[in-house]
């Protein structure tokens, strides 16, 4: 029996749908960041930042210094910018250092710290 796949409101993969928009993998995530661990408890089963975030990052690190190296003027780097948006959601949370706005349990995580990007 095959479930339909859709797209992972979380991790922005195309994965088998669990519930609430989630892939299995976020939902079971969620389910343990909502247990309310002690403070101090490193969750290592549960990172924030996951290897498909890992990987947009990257990429978007890629992009940005491809543009630097070509020498691209500020308006066009705002254009492609704006164009890149959508494929930077599942990360815009750590970017921009607050909560995804999609996310249902927004307490948890603002007790979790997020990756700030200094900008230069
Ligand atoms: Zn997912």
């Amino acid at each position: 029996m095959s479930r339909s796949l859709v797209v992972c409101q979380q991790c922005g993969e195309e994965r088998e749908l669990a519930a609430k928009g989630l892939c299995f993998k976020c939902y079971r995530a969620e389910a343990r960041s909502a247990l309310n661990l002690p403070q101090g408890f490193v969750d290592r089963h549960n990172p924030a930042i996951r290897k498909e975030h890992k990987k947009i990052i990257a990429g978007f690190a890629k992009v940005l210094t491809g543009l630097s190296d070509l020498g691209v003027n500020r308006t066009d780097v705002h254009t492609i910018r704006s164009i890149l948006d959508p494929y930077l959601t599942p990360v815009t949370q750590f970017i921009e250092g607050r909560p995804a706005v999609n996310s249902e349990h927004e307490s948890d995580t603002l007790v979790h710290s997020s990756l700030e990007l200094t900008k230069e």
